[in-house]
């Protein structure tokens, strides 16, 4: 069975955890965090990093910025996952989900414009399969009502939007570094904030609620309990282990692109039987990080038929979310609007293998089956 994704692990990783363990320093906020650190906001000029312990955790931390109180609204993708609106249901905000747009799942001003009324606070954005929302439009809207901008790019690494990075233009953004993402340390994240009003707030939320950063910098001499927080930093294990991965950052890239050129090259254009389609091209305004290739099918029954005609020939798919705003949890809480993009998106939206170590006659497989299904 060719599996959906496997983790790569570049080489380094071990030699790199092996050093932490003999320095006896294993708790967070050690060199190589530092070395992250460094590495994000010297190659996307992002204003400050911190690494987190999950993306889930780097949009909680967004969340707690936003400073909200309860009744406030945050304007949500439904088409995405459950972290991107948890994180602002616990800080006590109504999440009013918005619906994907019709070229691809990403939600657009248009869609954002009628959602704001005098309680919404924030926009969070998610740049589905890394390609890049429409920023000048949705930021320019969120200036004239003043709200923050968050972008969910856990899928976004290393993708461009009319040449400035993903998670450069919002004020605050969140990357995972999960197994299944292009760089990952099992379970990891990142805040990256833009904003330099959050950078101070920021770093004490990291720090359990305390000054500790200005202490370590020198700015005081003692340091204290200032504000929330929690432990939002991971080890030193886990940063060697991603550092280890970033230094392997381009190759990483090239392979993964290598792969997602192989399947359109393949793939766009042919006739495939059942009215499947490959992804919708980028816009003009995007890049392609080689996160993911999808195709769209027709209905939820040809997704079936079409899933289980790859399994039974030793290919494993998966499709991705199920629409948030008619999950069980939030049904009652949705305001009842009939999303039906993102439904679209739900029943008919599967994902092809992609990761590192798939071979060219992996990949070849898979295309040959794609277009000999019937
Ligand atoms: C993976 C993912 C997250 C959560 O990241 P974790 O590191 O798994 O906590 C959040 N949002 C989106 C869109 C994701 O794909």
């Amino acid at each position: 069975m060719i599996p959906f994704n496997k983790p790569y692990c570049s080489g380094r990783e071990m030699s790199y955890m092996a050093e932490v363990c003999h320095s006896m320093t294993m708790s967070g906020n050690g060199d190589y965090t530092k070395l992250c650190h460094g590495f994000f906001e010297k190659r996307y000029g992002f204003k400050k990093c911190l690494l987190c312990t999950s993306g889930t955790d780097a949009l909680e931390m967004c969340a707690m910025l936003c400073e909200l109180k309860p009744g406030d609204e945050v304007i949500v993708p439904s088409y995405t996952f459950v972290s991107s609106a948890i994180a602002f249901l616990r800080e006590g905000a109504y999440v009013r989900f918005a619906d994907s747009g019709k070229e691809n799942p990403n939600i657009t001003a248009d869609i954002i414009r009628p959602l704001i009324n005098e309680k919404t606070r924030a926009i969070c954005v998610v740049h589905y399969a890394g390609v890049a929302c429409d920023m000048d439009a949705i930021m320019q809207l969120a200036a004239e009502h003043n709200l923050i901008v968050v972008e969910d790019a856990a899928h976004s690494i290393d993708a461009y939007y009319k040449e400035r990075p993903l998670g450069s233009i919002g004020h605050l953004s969140a990357f995972s570094f999960h197994e299944t993402k292009n760089i990952s340390c099992g379970e990891g994240g990142m805040i990256a904030i833009n904003d330099e009003r959050f950078i101070r707030r920021a770093e004490i939320l990291w720090e359990k609620g305390t000054n500790r950063a200005e202490f370590y910098r020198g700015m005081v001499n003692k340091y204290g309990w200032c504000d929330m927080g929690s432990s939002f930093l991971p080890s030193e294990l886990n940063a060697a282990f991603l550092w280890a991965q970033l230094e392997q950052i381009e190759d990483i890239q090239s392979k993964r692109l290598h792969i997602w050129n192989a399947y359109d090259k393949g793939l766009r254009g042919q006739t495939l039987a059942d009215g499947i389609k490959v992804m919708p091209e980028l816009p003009e305004y995007a890049t392609n990080n080689a996160h993911m290739y999808y195709l769209l099918c027709p209905s939820l029954a040809v997704r079936t038929r079409f899933m289980n005609y790859l399994k039974n020939n030793g290919v494993q798919t998966t499709f991705h979310y199920l629409p948030l705003h008619s999950s069980t949890y939030y049904n009652d809480k949705h305001d009842g609007r009939v999303l039906a993009e993102c439904d679209r998106y739900g029943e008919t939206l599967v994902r092809l293998p992609l990761f590192y170590e798939l071979t060219d006659e992996e990949t070849e497989k898979i295309i040959k089956l794609i277009k000999k299904y019937k």
